[in-house]
């Protein structure tokens, strides 16, 4: 799945190759986001909205993957964003810190998850599709630029966004149709 080149969010354009800052390349972005859409697949299987997450060292190598399991686990803070950080911290974390760590997520990241990124202090979030509901990379809110905060992660969105709305708008579809 080689496209021409990342979709970019709301913020500063970034010319061809890695945005400023983002230390990985599209094709690691792109295979990542690949693993946490399937990933978000899973999590249907056991009732979850489908969203998944996968944390990226900063050599780019999988640190952590995660589903959400809110449902699984009944957990209101158990999106995937969340255990990704979390099981990441515990393999690979400066202690609970992800310092140049990139977090890969196939839906933009609520308060809570843009609130984890930011603590876990993430390089860099790369989202799939939006959230005009909740999102709060932008959407919403933007919890990871907000420059009242210390740490803000570079943010890129719309990365295989289609897929990810289109496992989405099933699943609601589905539902609908119980
Ligand atoms: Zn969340």
């Amino acid at each position: 799945m080689t496209g021409p080149g990342p979709a970019t969010g709301p913020g500063p354009a970034p010319g061809p190759g890695p945005a400023p800052g983002q230390p990985l390349g599209a094709d690691v972005l792109d295979a990542a986001m690949g693993r946490a859409l399937e990933l978000a697949a899973a999590a249907v299987e056991w009732g979850d909205t489908p969203i998944g997450a996968v944390v990226l060292g900063p050599d780019g190598a999988v640190l952590a993957e995660a589903a959400n399991e809110r449902e699984k686990r009944g957990d209101p803070t158990a999106h995937a964003e969340v255990l990704a950080l979390r099981a990441a911290a515990a393999v690979a974390g400066d202690g609970w810190r992800l310092t140049g760590a990139t977090l890969v997520v196939t839906l933009e990241p609520c308060t809570m998850c843009a609130g984890a990124g930011v603590l876990a202090r993430v390089a860099a979030v790369v989202y799939g599709a939006d959230d005009p509901k909740a999102g709060a990379a932008g959407s919403l809110w933007d919890v990871l630029r907000d420059r009242r905060l210390n740490h803000r992660p570079l943010v890129t969105g719309g990365i295989r966004a289609e897929e990810s709305a289109t496992l989405l708008r099933a699943f609601f579809r589905a539902r609908r149709g119980l």
